[in-house]
């Protein structure tokens, strides 16, 4: 699982250690997000708190898990998941073998989160992600792909962005601690690049 503040690059890293470990990736806010779209029960439930920023509650969060980890035998790559002690206990009770559990922690400071969050925008036609500092579009806030206008979502606006990190601080940073055996700890301040050259060197040899 990969552990870290909002901002810290897991989505990036999940994609990247996908590809070479060849594991499934459970992004938290994506399955999130379908349940909405779908407007399930569920998403109805849990719509207002994600717009908002809040957690969604635990016992919700484990089912989504129980059913994803059923479905994905071959092993599964965390993104935003768990986001707290009781969600990390949770997990450790729905997977088999303890040794098989390596957390990265991706070690950011707030300014990086700020100036990279701040500067994202997604395309809601596709789903290509964007940071105008790092890494803009060929056109003006236009997607490269389909053309479609780059939105920012509503989670990414700075008082938000405060807020998630504040909820990081509380909740999320105790796992640091919790996950001390199974810990590798990365410095996640570079480029995507240069973070999974070490990523790389612990979790796809060879
Ligand atoms: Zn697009």
């Amino acid at each position: 699982m990969l552990l870290g503040p909002p901002g810290a690059g897991k989505g990036t890293m999940a994609a990247l250690i996908s590809d070479c470990a060849g594991l499934s990736v459970f992004v938290t806010g994506d399955v999130l997000r379908s349940e909405i779209e779908r407007e399930s029960e569920l998403g109805l439930s849990i719509k207002e708190d994600v717009e908002a920023g809040r957690l969604v509650d635990d016992k919700t969060i484990l089912a989504l898990v129980k059913d994803f980890l059923a479905n994905h035998k071959e092993g599964v790559i965390f993104d935003g998941f768990p986001r707290t002690v009781n969600q990390a206990r949770g997990l450790r009770s729905l997977i088999s073998s303890q040794d098989e559990l390596r957390v990265v922690y991706l070690d950011v400071g707030t300014e990086t989160i700020l100036a990279r969050l701040g500067a994202r925008r997604v395309c809601p036609e596709c789903g290509s992600i964007y940071n105008l500092r790092f890494s803009p579009p060929a056109r003006d806030l236009v997607c490269d792909k389909c053309n479609t206008k780059l939105i920012r979502r509503k989670d990414d606006t700075d008082e938000v962005i405060r807020q998630r990190i504040g909820v990081y601080e509380r909740r999320t940073a105790p796992l640091i601690d919790y996950f001390s055996d199974v810990l590798i700890k990365v410095d996640g301040n570079g480029t995507p690049s240069e973070v999974f050259e070490t990523v790389r060197g612990e979790l796809c040899p060879g």
